[in-house]
């Protein structure tokens, strides 16, 4: 039986997932005689739906990431033995829902990496449009099928860097909250994320291009973070103002987002905010072939000023880590200029 919980949210015992690299995966996702479910979109089903190696009891589409929507739709699937997640994050969110309530083996299959959500074991949900995490999930095995992922548009894959870059503001916030007592510090996980984003850094034009190295950068980091996040019990070396704004940009507009992309555009203004190697973030994005401009996820001056005045209130209202949004006064003027200076920057 899988080793799944609806009440903890981080395992301290937590063991790196069985990861298969390679091409034409799709037949390892379930044995002769398992019964599947899949959770998915329309996009990658269609990719996959001919290789599959049962016949699968259940094929549920993703809809929205309401609560109440993914208890009806795990509701109409009958019981089974695998359930597979096959595309981008939400269809990995639910199926980790879907697992989870069935006791169910979980085998994620990304086709795009648009955020760490193939590899974590929270269970990303909005209730009202606000995120929340529940419950916590074992990964039986992830499969990294290279020839699938390289059928997606390039820039849903070099997107997924940025649930990697998030901890260049994440680690920031991580120490102002520590040095105002707000917090517990933890040098050696700090410095392992630090040692992992230069692991980025160092690899960024094979990300940029989607070569299997980029693809295989990517995942591996994914996994360090998540290990970092069971060990400390705690999202911090990852998630920061970045995260808040995004979602708070979520929560505003009622929209749903390619979440690397959106977060693309927290990172660089959390990091001019913070006075925090701005340049040097906007290099790296620049040679992965990333951009933060509001406008490439159709973000306006009135709703990004909007997102950046209400983030405190945001952020304490959701319960949300202290970070650098609650020591510095967002005022208009401030977000007006920061909204002028990333869409000049690409
Ligand atoms: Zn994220």
């Amino acid at each position: 039986m899988p080793k799944h919980s609806e009440e903890r949210y981080y395992d301290p015992d937590w063991k790196r997932p069985e990861i298969i690299y390679g091409e034409s995966l799709v037949g390892e996702i379930a044995k002769p005689g398992e019964r599947l479910a899949v959770a998915t979109m329309e996009i990658p089903w269609n990719l996959v739906k001919g290789k599959l190696p049962v016949k699968p009891e259940a094929v549920v589409f993703v809809q929205d990431m309401e609560l109440r929507t993914l208890e009806s739709l795990e509701k109409a699937v009958p019981p089974v033995d695998v359930v597979a997640g096959i595309g981008g994050g939400s269809s990995h969110d639910l199926a980790k829902y879907i697992a989870l309530k069935k006791g169910a083996r979980l085998v994620q299959v990304p086709t795009i990496l648009s955020s760490d959500a193939s590899v974590t074991s929270a269970i990303g949900i909005r209730e009202g449009w606000r995120v929340r995490y529940i419950g916590h999930v074992e990964i039986d095995r992830i499969l990294v099928d290279f020839s699938l992922i390289k059928q997606a548009p390039k820039e849903l894959v070099r997107y997924g860097a940025s649930d990697i870059l998030s901890s260049h503001t994440a680690k920031y916030d991580w120490k102002i909250a520590s040095s105002r007592h707000k917090e517990r510090f933890d040098q050696s996980y700090y410095e392992k994320a630090r040692d992992m984003l230069a692991k980025l850094a160092e690899n960024r034009f094979e990300v940029r291009d989607v070569t299997d190295e980029g693809i295989k950068t990517i995942v591996e980091l994914y996994l360090g973070y998540a290990e970092i996040a069971e060990k400390l019990r705690s999202d911090r070396a990852q998630e920061g103002s970045e995260h808040f704004f995004a979602y708070n940009v979520e929560y505003l507009t009622r929209r749903q987002y390619v979440h690397g992309k959106l977060l693309a555009v927290g990172i660089l203004a959390m990091s001019y905010i913070q006075e925090n190697e701005f340049d040097k973030i906007l290099q790296l994005m620049r040679d992965m072939g990333l951009e933060a401009r509001p406008s490439i996820v159709d973000l306006g001056k009135e709703d990004f000023s909007k997102a950046m005045m209400t983030l405190r209130t945001f952020a304490e209202r959701g319960g949300y880590y202290y970070s650098v949004i609650n020591e510095i006064e967002l005022d208009r003027s401030i977000s007006e200029e920061l909204y002028k200076i990333l869409s000049s920057t690409f």
